[in-house]
């Protein structure tokens, strides 16, 4: 935050009507404890800096109303770890040709009570000085079906605070029905909000829907737009910001509208399969399982849905390109599609219909597992070295069996049938100069033999042996102790 934001004090609001309001005449008593609200906040950021800093395009900023339903606020929490935008950068507006965010939040505004119920009222009638989104997070109840009027899920309570008045609590799904029209966009961000989610799964006491459920089919927000949907249980906070700033660019005619399919979901990043892009992609291909947990396998057979889910957490990472389901050795359940939960339980066993794709991959796999051995090994030898590794760590060439060879042998005519081979075609000569290594010129050309075998080897050529070229000879003791009493 700016420092001027820090040393400058805000004028306290707290036994203050709002400009124009009429129905607070007496001290805040629901009240605003902070004394600030959050559009004097940001509006003295847009003031000390140049008119040019935040954004060359019309607008300087846009409301966002966050509300919330049925939900657990993990929504929030993942969006708070965003990293690509963060939500300071919205905030801020730091981001070229991005209007500042103007978030009105319940967990994290600085204005409550009335003043923070007041905005909402504002952005209602119009009377804000900028658009304005809607961000729903959580399932909307059906408030029809609650208990004498007390609403499943609200936020604030209406009229404004007056002596004698009788307030009731407003419904987060009032404020949807009140607010959407007027929205230039309505995003609803992780999968209660966008196709139901757990509240609306078997049993459903609330009668929980989506947004779209609510809003209809033919909704359109003021700019036009459906439903915008961010799915994930929770979403990827880095998925929401980037959805947030393409749109406040469209918004802000900086950028085209970004492309959404058919279900409302940011097409660039909902358009693969969480499998194409998983770590352990190339074990299925192989048709090679884990069979518990812990293992590095495939998880298919634990329970992973990952072939047939939207979802990009394994490209982009849980949090800062960290993590991730099947990256942390997780199964994917499922949790960005709709009918998440109910379509993919029970969770954490074989998905039916799976057994055909395995089954033909294993297939594959047998034939094709082998011969990759095959090519693996040679490809890790230099053209050099033939069959004489010069490492330390060398697997023998010599130990490879006659049936080994043969195929070797078949298989890279079949490889290179009616094809150019690239590189070089016949050892090179080792090296020019004629060098040799200090353990080639002490043993000859067998110093790649295990030692029992080299000082064998230099036994017969006569040799001479230096000593500490074992533990013994270097005075160490490689009896195990108590041996000699026995
Ligand atoms: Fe596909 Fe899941 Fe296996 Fe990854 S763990 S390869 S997503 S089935």
């Amino acid at each position: 935050m700016p420092e001027h934001m820090l040393t400058n004090p805000i004028h306290g609001r707290v036994n203050q009507p709002v400009e124009g309001e009429t129905s607070r005449r007496m001290p805040d008593q629901v009240g605003n404890v902070a004394g600030a609200d959050t559009e004097e906040l940001s509006e003295r950021l847009l003031q000390t800096e140049p008119s040019d800093t935040f954004t060359k395009g019309p607008l300087k900023k846009v409301y966002a109303y966050w509300l919330s339903g049925m939900g657990c606020d993990g929504c929030t929490i993942s969006t708070l770890g965003a990293t690509e935008p963060s939500v300071e950068e919205l905030l801020t507006g730091t981001l070229p040709g991005v209007p500042m965010l103007v978030l009105h939040h319940y967990a994290t505004s600085i204005d409550s009570g009335d003043h923070f119920t007041h905005s909402l009222e504002k952005a209602e009638k119009g009377e804000l000085d900028a658009p304005y989104v809607i961000i729903y997070e959580g399932s909307i109840a059906d408030e029809n079906l609650t208990v004498e009027g007390e609403p499943w899920a609200a936020e604030g309570a209406l009229p404004t605070w007056a002596p004698g008045e009788e307030r009731r609590r407003v419904p987060t799904a009032e404020w949807v029905r009140r607010l959407a029209p007027g929205a230039a966009a309505t995003i609803a961000i992780g999968t209660c909000a966008t196709w139901g989610g757990i509240p609306a799964s078997d049993g459903n006491p609330t009668g929980a829907m989506s947004l779209m459920d609510f809003l209809g089919k033919d909704y359109r927000s003021a700019y036009g737009l459906p439903v915008i949907n961010v799915p994930g249980c929770a979403p990827l906070g880095d998925n929401f910001t980037e959805t947030v700033t393409m749109l406040l660019l469209f918004l802000n005619k900086q950028a085209p509208l970004p492309e959404f399919d058919e279900l409302g979901r940011p097409a660039w990043l909902f358009e693969e399969t969480v499998h194409r892009h998983c770590p352990r992609a190339g074990y299925y291909e192989e048709g090679t399982f884990a069979k518990e947990y812990g293992d590095k396998e495939c998880l298919v057979e634990v329970g992973c849905w990952g072939p047939v889910v939207n979802c990009n957490i394994v490209e982009r990472g849980a949090t800062g390109h960290m993590g991730g389901c099947m990256v942390a050795g997780g199964p994917c359940i499922g949790c960005t599609m709709p009918g998440f939960p109910d379509k993919f339980t029970p969770f954490y066993t074989t998905p039916p219909g799976s057994t055909v794709s395995t089954t033909m991959s294993r297939l594959v796999g047998s034939f094709v597992v082998p011969l990759r051995r095959m090519t693996q090994l040679e490809r890790n030898r230099e053209q050099r070295w033939h069959d004489k590794v010069p490492s330390g760590w060398a697997r023998e060439y010599d130990t490879t069996t006659l049936t080994h060879r043969a195929a070797e042998y078949f298989y890279d005519k079949l490889q290179y049938f009616r094809s150019e081979r690239p590189g070089r075609q016949k050892d090179v000569e080792k090296y020019r100069s004629g060098y040799v290594t200090p353990a080639e010129a002490a043993y000859g050309d067998g110093y790649q033999e295990l030692p029992d075998r080299r000082a064998e080897i230099a036994r017969e050529r006569g040799a001479p042996q230096r000593p500490g070229l074992t533990l013994e000879a270097a005075g160490f003791e490689t009896s195990p102790p108590g041996r000699e009493e026995e």
